[in-house]
């Protein structure tokens, strides 16, 4: 991804400070804040600060980023009280995975039961 892509890019600039989010949890490498357009009553998105496009970009070395990314996952649902309940993270991949946003990000939602299989 060339420097260009990197000033363009949405979560970027949510890391940047330069466009408003609802954050929620924060750490050295990651973020995570509300969904803009919440799909239910609980919708979280957990992203590394660093560019990273989607899974498949992934590097053996991005061990530890994702370890964090799951990790937060799971205590944002428990400090906001989903553990109870269930709660489903996912992550879309490519244009089939219905990626919208090409950085790197998991979904984290809760709050009613989710259908599956996925549409
Ligand atoms: P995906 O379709 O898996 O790439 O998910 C992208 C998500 O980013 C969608 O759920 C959008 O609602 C969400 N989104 C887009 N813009 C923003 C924003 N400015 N702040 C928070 N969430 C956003």
């Amino acid at each position: 991804m060339d420097a260009t892509n990197l000033d363009t890019c949405l979560f970027c600039r949510i890391v940047r400070g330069e466009i408003p989010a609802e954050v929620v949890y924060e750490e050295a490498d990651i973020v995570a804040f509300r969904d803009l357009s919440p799909q239910a009553p609980q919708h979280f998105l957990l992203i590394p600060k660093r560019h990273i496009r989607s899974v498949d970009d992934l590097d053996d070395d991005d061990q530890a980023v994702i370890g964090r990314l799951i990790l937060a996952a799971r205590d944002v649902a428990r400090s906001h009280g989903l553990a109870e309940h269930g709660y489903r993270v996912v992550t879309n991949i490519g244009d089939d995975g219905g990626q919208s946003v090409a950085h790197l990000h998991f979904h984290l939602l809760g709050g009613r039961s989710l259908s599956w299989p996925p549409g």
